[in-house]
């Protein structure tokens, strides 16, 4: 297989006009002035998340004060905190009749008073959509807060039905494809939350020029730390500027990978060519809270 050619199995369909359900999230979302992972990091989920009527939503701007060098958000000065933006998620998840809802944030290390690092955002927009919709379940995407217990705390003490962190990759890769973040520091914010009692999350890719061993490896980090459920995707490079794609997995190394977290784990596998942090979310929180 050419190692830089998107595979047939990772193409998705583009969303059609006709769509009513698609184009109705989207005209929500911009009366709403909202952002959503799902345009900023160009998930190929996009479609089949929008017509089935659910998105996640980024908070506290689109633009990120870290480089990963695998996503595709932009990396310039952020601007300021939107106050409104708290009610209008919530507005957002009613008008859309959203029962799980996933809010995610770019990274904000600027926001260092207070010990906020944009917790303060996320406690507020929890509060929102909690008021107006009290049915729905929320799942926070969270930066590692740089680590803050503080920040920590004013999500963790909110409960949300899932607290999520995502590792990205293995140790090795950190100076590459993460620069600015800390492989420990991830850990210890998942080990946090979970000691604190939460059903805790993470997600990593495949593709960026790991081994099996450090998959695995990873896999056990993350048990240690206790996480509930992990994700596992392909890496597709948004753009020529980011980190190029070093293999595509075949689908019987998705399985391998799969099994080696079943037999090993007591973690539920979301592990797919398409899986992203939130594919899949209820299905996944469900069975978790069911078997807890
Ligand atoms: S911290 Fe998150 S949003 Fe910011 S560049 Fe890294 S992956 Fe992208």
């Amino acid at each position: 297989m050419n190692k830089t050619r998107l595979p047939d199995y990772l193409k998705t369909k583009l969303p059609s006009l006709d769509n009513i359900r698609f184009k109705n999230v989207k005209n929500i979302l911009i009366k709403n002035n909202l952002n959503t992972v799902c345009d900023g990091a160009r998930c190929p989920n996009k479609c089949e998340c929008y017509s089935s009527g659910t998105a996640t939503f980024l908070i506290l701007g689109k633009t990120c004060t870290r480089n990963c060098a695998f996503c595709n958000i932009s990396q310039k000065t952020p601007l300021g905190v939107d106050e409104n933006e708290p009610k209008n998620v919530a507005n957002c998840v009613n008008e859309l009749g959203i029962k799980y809802c996933v809010i995610t944030s770019v990274t904000r290390d600027d926001l260092k008073n207070n010990h906020d690092f944009g917790s303060i955002q996320f406690k507020n927009t929890i509060n929102e959509v909690r008021y107006l919709c009290p049915d729905t379940k929320i799942e926070v995407l969270v930066p590692d807060f740089k680590g803050d217990k503080i920040a920590l705390d004013r999500v963790i003490d909110l409960k949300p039905e899932v607290f999520n962190h995502n590792i990205e990759t293995i140790k090795r890769l950190y100076p590459i494809a993460r620069q600015m973040a800390d492989y420990e520091c991830s850990l210890n914010v998942l080990k946090y939350a979970k000691d604190k009692g939460l059903i805790v999350k993470s997600g990593f890719m495949l593709g960026l020029g790991e081994n099996l061993d450090e998959i695995y490896d990873l896999i056990l980090d993350l048990n240690k730390a206790g996480i509930d459920i992990l994700t596992v995707g392909q890496y597709i490079q948004p753009s020529k500027k980011h980190l190029e794609v070093k293999k595509y997995y075949k689908q019987e190394e998705y399985l391998q990978i799969e099994e080696f977290i079943k037999k090993n784990t007591d973690i539920f596998p979301v592990v797919a060519p398409l899986a992203r942090s939130s594919y899949k979310a209820f299905e996944a929180w469900e069975n978790v809270k069911l078997h807890s």
